[in-house]
């Protein structure tokens, strides 16, 4: 821990030195963000010991990938251009389990895909937008979802919220207003939502997840505004 500290450390440091317009730095990369799940500014940031517990990890046997495309911030036709999620690598029909307490905000088993061609009409509206409006995300791209509500229970700094995406099938158990513990069944990993939904076939299947943290005027996601290089073990923090 020290080790990685003092690395960064001096990596910040040679890194000031290479480069001239150093002096141009902002105060948001003069901060060591080793151990930060975001980093927003001063004021607005979550650090891994603010956590009031630690998540199970939503697909068992799937551990935070170490592929920086899988990760948050990695480039991505949709959304503002960047993936705010986790992309686990489940196969299809994995079970996907609540990483902790809470209550079901939203479970749309009913959710079909569309043709590849309607599917594409929306990623070409996307994209003339210069974004992906909130709309076509939430009710076409994330397929059968499941979100659930931890209030303040994963940190009392903000309110959050985990998304479980693209998934095959739910139970018909997991409603809106369902109450879920730690490591309940929510549904099982899949590709509906994605071009492969769309085509009708079984590539592609995984786990997009994504965990929001709230206050009164944002949200900020996991991994918002950490470096690349520190981004997997943050992430790490999270999870048990
Ligand atoms: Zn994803």
């Amino acid at each position: 821990m020290k080790n990685k500290k003092i690395l960064a450390i001096t990596a910040l440091f040679l890194s000031a030195c290479a480069t001239p317009t150093a002096s141009l730095a902002t105060n948001s990369l003069e901060v060591d963000k080793t151990g930060y799940l975001f980093y927003q500014n001063e004021d607005h940031f979550l650090r891994a010991d603010e956590l009031s517990i630690k998540l199970l990890l939503p697909a068992k046997d799937y551990a935070v990938p170490t592929y920086l495309n899988l990760l948050p911030n990695a480039k991505r036709e949709y959304r503002s251009g960047y993936h705010v999620g986790i992309d686990f690598s489940a196969p299809l029909n994995y079970p996907i389990n609540a990483v902790y307490d809470g209550i079901v905000i939203r479970s749309n088993n009913m959710q079909q895909d569309v043709d590849i061609d309607t599917y594409n009409l929306f990623l070409e509206t996307s994209s003339r937008l210069g974004k992906t409006p909130d709309d076509i995300y939430n009710f076409i791209l994330l397929g059968k979802s499941v979100i659930i509500d931890h209030g303040y229970a994963i940190t009392s700094k903000y309110r959050s919220i985990t998304v479980y995406s693209h998934l095959s099938s739910i139970p018909e158990s997991i409603k809106p207003g369902t109450m879920v513990k730690e490591g309940d069944i929510i549904g099982y990993s899949g590709n509906t939502g994605t071009s492969s939904g769309a085509l009708q076939n079984d590539k592609g299947a995984h786990l997009h997840w994504e965990i929001f943290f709230d206050d009164a005027n944002n949200r900020y996601f996991l991994g918002q505004n950490i470096p690349a290089e520190l981004l997997k073990n943050n992430i790490d923090l999270l999870f048990k």
